[in-house]
C-alpha cells in the first residue's frame, strides 16, 4: 500500500469575503438610523445620525465608495462631502433589489427575504426576478415586515418616494416600499425639484430620491468608460441642487445600493458552456456575480464540490448552511432559508459566472455588481446639514 502523499492545498481564494457589517453599517441601519434621527420610537440609532425634522437620502444606484472616491474631478461636490463621509456595507447580494429592500425596510436581506436577483419560489420550479416582478406573487406576503415609510406614517412622519415612474407600482415596491406617497419624477430636475417640494409640504418627513441611471450607463459601457464619469457629473450637479433647495433644518444623505466592477471578458465562466455547473442543478439564480444555485433534491453536496472545483480561486462558494452561518445574509429567518441557493457562490475578484443562453443580455454586460468584494459592497454614506 502506498504511503499517503503530502496534503495538496485547496484551490480556494487568497483573500477573505468583505461581509457586510449588518447591525452596525450597513445599508439596513442606515434606513433606521433616519427613522430614528426624524424622532421614529424604537428604531436603533446605530450611525448616530443628527436629529433632524426633515431628511432627503438621495439614493444613486451603483455609486461605490471606490468609483467616487476615483473620480473627484468628475465629482466635486459630492468629493468634498466625502472627506468628511465615511463608508458603509451595502448586503448580500449587492444588487438593487436587495439592497432597496434593505433601505425600504431597515432589515438585513435575511429578514426582508429579497434574497436576490433572480431566487427560487420556494415549492415552485420557478425563479422570481425581483425588478420585474410576477403577477403569481403576492409582494406583501412575500415580504410582509412593516417598512420604513409605513414606520415613519404612524409615528406623524410624511414619506415620500420620488423617482422615475417606471418604478411606480411595482412588486418590489409594494413589497419593501409601501407606505410612501410615490412622486414620479423622471429627469433630474424633477427629482430635485419635486423632492425639495415634498419635504416643504410637512414639518416632519422623509423623502427617498432615487436615481437608476448610473448603474444603467455602468452596465453596458463599464464603470470605467467615459460615458460613466461623464454620467457621475450630472449626478453631482443633483446632489449640489438637492442641497440648494432643501428647506431649513433639513438634512440630506447621499449613498448607493451597491458598488460596480467591469468584468473583462476572458475573466467570465459560462455555466451554460461548462457542463460541470449545470450538472445536478434545478434552477440557476441570482445573477453573475453572486450565485444562487438550487440542486435537485439530493445533489446539493455533489453540486457543491463540482461549483468549487470549476471556479477554485475565483469564487467564494458555499453551501446554505455556510453562507447563513457565515453572515452573508445577517441572521435569516426560519421561514425565508428556502429562498437562498442550496450552494452561494461570489466572484472573490473582477470575475464573473454568466449564463450565455438562460441570461443573454446580462451576460454580455461590462460592468456588474453583486458580490462581497468591497468594490462590490462599499458604498458611500455623505451628510449634509441645512441650516
Ligand atoms: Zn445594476
Amino acid at each position: 500500500m502506498a504511503p499517503e502523499g503530502p496534503a495538496v492545498a485547496a484551490d480556494l481564494p487568497t483573500s477573505l469575503p468583505a461581509l457586510p457589517a449588518y447591525g452596525e453599517s450597513s445599508l439596513a441601519d442606515l434606513a433606521s438610523s433616519l427613522l430614528a434621527s426624524l424622532g421614529v420610537a424604537g428604531e436603533a440609532n446605530s450611525l448616530r445620525l443628527a436629529d433632524a425634522d426633515r431628511v432627503c437620502l438621495l439614493v444613486v444606484d451603483g455609486l461605490g465608495w471606490e468609483l467616487l472616491r476615483e473620480h473627484p474631478a468628475a465629482a466635486p461636490f459630492l468629493s468634498e462631502l466625502a472627506v468628511s463621509g465615511r463608508p458603509l456595507t451595502a448586503g448580500f447580494p449587492a444588487t438593487t433589489a436587495t439592497n432597496m429592500a434593505s433601505l425600504g425596510t431597515g432589515l438585513p436581506p435575511g429578514q426582508h427575504g429579497v434574497l436576490g436577483y433572480r431566487v427560487a419560489v420556494p415549492g415552485e420550479a420557478r425563479l422570481l426576478n425581483a425588478m420585474h416582478w410576477d403577477a403569481g406573487v403576492d409582494p406583501v406576503a412575500w415580504q410582509p415586515r412593516p417598512t420604513i415609510f409605513e414606520r415613519a406614517a404612524a409615528a406623524g412622519v410624511a414619506a415620500y418616494r420620488v423617482s422615475h415612474a417606471w418604478f411606480r407600482k411595482t412588486g418590489l415596491f409594494i413589497a419593501t416600499m409601501r407606505g410612501a406617497e410615490y412622486v414620479n419624477a423622471n429627469t433630474f430636475g424633477a427629482l430635485a425639484g419635486e423632492a425639495a417640494a415634498v419635504l416643504r409640504r410637512s414639518d416632519r418627513a422623509l423623502a427617498m430620491v432615487y436615481h437608476g441611471e448610473l448603474d444603467a450607463t455602468g452596465h453596458v459601457f463599464g464603470c470605467s468608460s467615459d460615458a460613466w464619469r461623464y454620467h457621475l457629473g450630472h449626478v453631482d450637479k443633483l446632489a449640489e441642487q438637492l442641497v440648494g433647495a432643501l428647506p431649513p433644518g433639513a438634512a440630506l444623505y447621499v449613498t448607493a445600493d451597491h458598488g460596480m466592477v467591469d468584468v473583462p471578458p476572458q475573466d467570465r465562466v459560462d455555466a451554460d458552456a461548462v457542463p460541470a455547473l449545470r450538472d445536478g442543478v434545478a434552477l440557476l439564480g441570482g445573477e453573475p456575480r453572486a450565485r444562487h444555485v438550487y440542486a435537485v433534491p439530493g445533489a446539493a453536496g455533489d453540486v457543491l464540490a463540482a461549483w468549487r472545483a470549476v471556479l477554485g480561486h475565483r469564487a467564494w462558494v458555499v453551501s446554505r448552511d455556510e453562507a447563513i452561518a457565515e453572515g452573508w445574509f445577517g441572521p435569516v429567518d426560519d421561514w425565508l432559508v428556502p429562498r437562498i441557493g442550496d450552494v452561494v457562490a461570489a466572484p472573490a475578484g473582477p470575475f464573473a459566472i454568466v449564463a450565455s443562453e438562460a441570461e443573454p443580455k446580462e451576460s454580455a454586460l461590462i460592468g456588474m455588481h453583486g458580490s462581497l468584494t468591497p468594490a462590490d459592497q462599499l458604498v458611500p454614506l455623505l451628510t449634509f446639514s441645512a441650516i
